[in-house]
């Protein structure tokens, strides 16, 4: 039998690239093409809007602050915190196989709030305001899923 002094069942804090979450291919549609085509770089983009510098999330062709139609694509940091979140403990298909995990909204630096998985860490450990930077999960599909882990 297991003693009961760790930290949860191990589910996280593993070193290694990538978490143990599955990964599936992305919906895609024209207005999220090139975010996910930057994904496969490993890089996180988000939507600005030139007219009232607004950034959002996910990607529109018009800006949800003022309507406007001059947007375009900025590279965001990766970095954000954790704004809200809950465990996880119960899923269908393969995401069931993985709980408990994390499911948020990470709010990025630049400020679009993100529905995402926080990984790497205990579920026990992750917690509201907490730092956070982005790391890609490979779905296999030319795409990459955005998740993110304590800095
Ligand atoms: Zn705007």
């Amino acid at each position: 039998m297991s003693e009961n002094s760790g930290r949860g069942d191990g589910s996280g804090g593993r070193g290694d690239a990538g978490s143990d979450l599955p990964a599936p291919a992305p919906d895609r549609s024209p207005e999220t093409a090139a975010f996910w085509e930057a994904t496969a770089e490993d890089r996180l983009l988000v939507r600005g809007c030139a007219d009232c510098g607004a950034a959002f999330h996910p990607p529109r062709a018009i800006c949800p602050e003022c309507h406007s139609d001059e947007t375009e694509w900025i590279e965001a940091s990766g970095r954000g915190t954790v704004y809200t979140y809950s465990v996880m403990r119960q899923n269908h298909g393969p995401f069931g196989e993985a709980v408990p995990y994390v499911l948020a909204f990470v709010e990025l630096e630049e400020g679009p709030r993100v529905l995402t998985n926080v990984v790497g860490v205990d579920v026990e450990d992750v917690e509201i305001g907490q730092e956070v930077r982005v790391t890609f999960d490979d779905t296999g599909e030319d795409a990459k899923l955005p998740r993110f882990t304590p800095v």
